[in-house]
């Protein structure tokens, strides 16, 4: 029998992996003891995580190659009644810097953390031959680790691999450790974290047109890499693993739509939750359904501010979601906090319709439009935001085949990059 262990795995998608690389029987163990747990040997193999991928070291009887140097250990295999400790990690890591193109020699890295996953990534850091490679951690325990106080010292970096869990689910809005904008010669920010997909770290990195990378491919690599280890058998064909990446990476994935009253949030929300097979979420409805209003007399009896915080709570309850289509209300994108909320699972999309089109609309829902001057004012004011946001932009001024077409092209484009 194989499985993963830690303290508290409630939300791993381990199995799920595993699965699909044909152990339909493998399991999830949480324990506070992990001395006794290793011993019982109840296993033919383990995935060792947080926080144990160096407390088991002291029960094996052998550490092989990187396991050995590193001093950290993913995997363990029992042989001939030996325990046999591996690091596949490394390999992870590696292969999602080749598969993210990231070029690493001659570069200065910044690792933050000093665990188990940021020596992994010093050692490949260093086999791919960093100019310069530093730790900055909040404990440093050895000389060459140093602490995060210092980072300014660091602002030459052209990478930076995080392998905090700062900002992982369910702490998604953990304070930032740093900011990036100081780095100025930085190229690359990777955070080992997957859930979110995008941490607030990798947001920020994206909004400085900075390359921003998370952990999950490294995640399914390094789980290929178990699989062999566990059936004592190096050839899962790679197509398999990136398969099951290609999968995960677009089911994971929520699809947000924003744009101006009219533009056809409801409609193509509706269509891409369809096609995407992921669930719908519609805030105004959600909304009229639960006041038992529509949004025109919500503003009328209960005001704006009123809306505005049952719209920031629906947010609030669904941005950890995943594999959903999130139709938003068109002021949504007034609020910084809601969006970069939404941008950490979701792809947002902005359904950019010509508002002129609209002026030439007759409009009797829409609390903020009374005229075809409020249809101007409020172009305006939020078209800058929603191109801010939009991670795809489409123009819906077209037949709505034609749309729907060109929205799923940006998506696979979006999920390949
Ligand atoms: P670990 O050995 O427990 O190390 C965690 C590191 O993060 C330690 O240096 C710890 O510092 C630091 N840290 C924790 N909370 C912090 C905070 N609030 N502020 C500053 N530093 C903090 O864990 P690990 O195995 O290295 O894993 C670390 C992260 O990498 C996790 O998020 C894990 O999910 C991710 N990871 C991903 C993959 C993948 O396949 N994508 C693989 C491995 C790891 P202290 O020692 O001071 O607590």
């Amino acid at each position: 029998m194989f499985g993963l262990v830690g303290k508290l795995l409630p939300h791993t998608i381990s199995p799920f992996i595993y699965n699909k690389l044909g152990d339909p029987h493998y399991q999830v163990w949480e324990t506070d003891d992990i001395e006794t747990f290793i011993k019982a040997k109840n296993y033919s193999g383990l995935n060792v995580t947080i926080p144990y991928k160096e407390a088991v070291i002291p029960y094996l009887d052998e550490l092989d190659g990187v396991a050995k140097t590193i001093k950290s250990v993913n995997t363990i295999i029992r042989r001939d009644g030996k325990l046999i400790g591996y690091n596949t990690d490394y390999y992870g890591l590696f292969k999602t810097i080749q598969y993210h193109k990231i070029s690493i020699k001659n570069k200065k890295v910044l690792i933050i953390g000093n665990g188990g996953a940021a020596k992994t990534a010093r050692f490949l850091m260093s086999n791919l031959r960093a100019e310069k490679i530093t730790l900055l951690c909040r404990n440093p325990k050895t000389q060459d680790e140093q602490p995060l106080s210092s980072i300014e010292n660091y602002s030459d970096a052209q990478i930076i691999i995080n392998t905090t869990p700062v900002g992982m689910y369910p702490h998604n809005e953990d304070q930032l450790l740093f900011s990036l904008k100081p780095f100025h010669q930085l190229e690359t920010v990777l955070d080992l974290i997957y859930n979110p997909l995008k941490t607030k770290l990798l947001i920020e990195a994206e909004s400085l047109g900075i390359n921003a990378y998370n952990g999950l491919y490294m995640l399914v690599m390094q789980a290929k890499a178990s699989r062999e280890l566990f059936l004592d058998d190096s050839n899962i064909d790679h197509l398999i693993a990136k398969e099951i990446y290609n999968f995960l990476n677009k089911g994971r994935h929520n699809l947000v739509l924003i744009g101006l009253p009219l533009s056809g949030k409801s409609t193509y929300s509706k269509d891409l939750s369809y096609r995407f097979q992921k669930s719908l979420i519609d805030t105004d409805h959600t909304i009229e359904k639960q006041e038992d209003l529509s949004i025109k007399d919500i503003f009328t009896q209960k005001g704006e501010r009123y809306f505005r915080s049952l719209e920031s709570k629906i947010v609030s309850d669904s941005y950890q979601k995943t594999n959903v289509v999130i139709s938003t209300g068109g002021g949504m994108v007034m609020d910084s906090d809601i969006m970069l909320k939404l941008k950490q699972n979701g792809i947002v999309i902005y359904l950019d319709r010509d508002y002129h089109i609209i002026m030439d609309k007759t409009i009797n829902n829409r609390p903020l439009i009374q005229s075809k001057a409020d249809v101007e004012k409020l172009a305006l004011m939020r078209i800058p935001l929603y191109k801010k946001y939009a991670d795809i932009i489409v123009n819906v001024d077209r037949p709505k085949l034609e749309v729907i077409k060109e929205i799923e092209d940006k998506i696979y484009d979006y999920l390949s990059r």
